[in-house]
């Protein structure tokens, strides 16, 4: 093992001697690679990394009501194949573009918003179908309040818009019904409703409580009417979050941009995110630098249900995480510190399934290894020696054979069946040397001291062992069925089988 160490830890000046505690978990790997795994290797209890459990940033307890207002909602677009996500979030994104003389672009942060005449917003994640709704609820940072389901008019309710339908149930986030393609003549919204309704969404016209709104994605037709909707879906929701205290948030998605350098979306749920504030998020962590919004906007500050593209970040978060504000540079880099550590641990325990599983693996190999000795002793295999003054002693007709196979497996296989033949009282088998592989020059040499038969079994001989076998008039049999194998065996005991006087 010190020798291992030494190998696996070249850049390093320690001496290794029995009592050094390793804690690099990748030189513990490669020490197992190297040793291996014959050892069992455990953390060292007394030396575990410390962790403090206070030293993580968490979220501050619920603000009191009066401190929470009015947001907006965030909403995520599903649906089925072709039937118009992609086409309405690009109509949406237009509209959002209120103010042209700005300069216009939008630019794609992950997240947008949508604007009303009325002030109202509504904030819609930008990637369309399951991939950003499950993102968004993995780790358990939910971001979406409302599902926008598009159904294609023409099309109907296919097995995607059941999938979403199920997937918006189980999270417990209310649909709205974006009946898409209304411009395509013959197109009946009734009969979506209705097989809506065979899956469990009823909409307002059949009664039920969930809002459809019939556009067109493509003409951008009644687009303002399903924000409209969305608003007041927040309001029946009361959708309300805390301005004030600390900036709670979800990464939407990171990138290192090949200007800006790294650069995340932030989609703020609590507080309000400015330039200068300290977040930390998953392992990443920022001192806010620059805000841009999805129109190219640089702000201030980014209230509840707002998406911001934030400059300023050390290391990358990753999509997903969650955002939680602390009040200092040495705090993020503390719980950095603590999160590292935790990460540590969980590979380290990680790490020791792995050895584990390694060891029983080494264990069986032990055993099959045991086996073949067992195999071995019960062939009467002879120890390196003179073998031929051993035979010259041996009076009794014998078969000695050498089988040789394409894996370990078939030698076995075929081992075991000898086994049965093996103490014949007239004639005794003698296996005397076995292996996986081609038929080589030792095993010519091994067959001819013994006087032996080579079975080859699903190998081959090369040219020059074939000449030489054939000089030394040893038999090569080959074959790729085990029972042929065996029947030729036996043939060559019945052969020696001694006539009876
Ligand atoms: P996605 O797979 O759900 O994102 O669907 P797309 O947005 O890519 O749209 C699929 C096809 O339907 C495209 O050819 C769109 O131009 C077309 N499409 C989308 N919305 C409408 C619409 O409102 N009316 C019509 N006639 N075609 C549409």
């Amino acid at each position: 093992i010190l020798q291992a160490l030494e190998f696996a830890d070249k850049s390093s000046e320690i001496n290794y001697n029995k009592d050094t505690v390793i804690h690099n978990p990748q030189i513990i790997r490669d020490v197992l690679k190297i040793c291996g795994h014959r050892y069992k290797i455990v953390p060292n209890p007394d030396k575990e990394v410390e962790v403090d459990e206070n030293k993580d940033a968490v979220p501050s307890p619920p603000s009191p009501p009066e401190a929470l207002k009015p947001r907006p909602p965030v909403v995520c677009v599903m649906g089925h194949v072709d039937h118009g996500k992609t086409t309405l979030l690009d109509a949406l994104r237009d509209t959002s573009v209120v103010d042209q003389e700005f300069g216009g672009i939008t630019q794609h942060i992950g997240a947008f918003e949508v604007k009303l005449p009325s002030g109202d917003k509504v904030t819609f994640l930008d990637t369309p179908g399951h991939a950003a709704f499950t993102s968004m609820r993995s780790r358990g940072a939910r971001a979406t309040d409302v599902v926008v389901l598009v159904v294609a008019a023409d099309d109907g309710v296919m097995e995607q818009t059941v999938e979403s339908i199920r997937m918006a149930k189980e999270a417990n986030v209310p649909i709205l019904v974006a009946i898409n393609k209304i411009d395509k003549p013959g197109v009946n919204i009734e009969r979506t409703m209705r097989s809506l309704a065979q899956h469990g969404v009823i909409c307002e016209a059949l009664g039920g409580d969930v809002q459809a709104i019939p556009v067109s994605a493509l003409k951008k037709k009644n687009l303002e009417t399903l924000v409209e909707a969305l608003t007041l879906q927040a309001q029946l929701m009361e959708l309300k979050a805390d301005p004030g205290g600390y900036v709670e948030g979800v990464v939407i998605e990171a990138l290192l941009d090949p200007r800006s350098g790294k650069q995340a979306t932030v989609l703020v749920q609590r507080g309000t995110l400015r330039r200068g504030c300290v977040i930390v998020a998953g392992t990443g962590w920022a001192k806010v630098r620059v805000l841009t919004t999805a129109e190219g906007q640089s702000v201030q500050e980014a209230p509840p249900s707002t998406p911001v593209s934030v400059l300023g970040w050390r290391e990358l978060p990753a999509a997903g995480d969650q955002v939680l504000e602390v009040n200092s540079e040495k705090r993020a880099n503390e719980v950095m510190k603590w999160r590292h550590n935790q990460r540590m641990k969980e590979r380290q325990a990680a790490d020791l399934q792995i050895i584990e599983a390694k060891e029983a693996a080494h264990k069986a190999e032990y055993h099959a290894a045991r086996a073949k000795k067992r195999a071995m002793g019960r062939y009467k295999l002879r120890p390196e020696g003179p073998r031929q003054k051993m035979i010259q002693e041996d009076t009794h007709p014998t078969l000695s054979v050498i089988v040789k196979g394409d894996v370990d497996g078939s030698v076995e296989a075929i081992l075991d069946i000898l086994e049965t033949y093996d103490d014949h009282d007239r004639v005794r088998l003698d296996l005397v040397h076995f292996g996986v592989g081609p038929v080589t020059p030792n095993d010519i040499e091994i067959a001819e001291a013994f006087k032996a038969v080579i079975y080859a079994f699903n190998v081959d001989s090369p040219p020059q062992v074939n000449v030489e076998a054939k000089r030394k008039n040893i038999p090569i049999k080959k074959y790729n069925i085990i029972y042929k194998l065996v029947d030729d065996v036996k043939d060559e005991i019945s052969v020696r089988i001694p006539k009876r006087q």
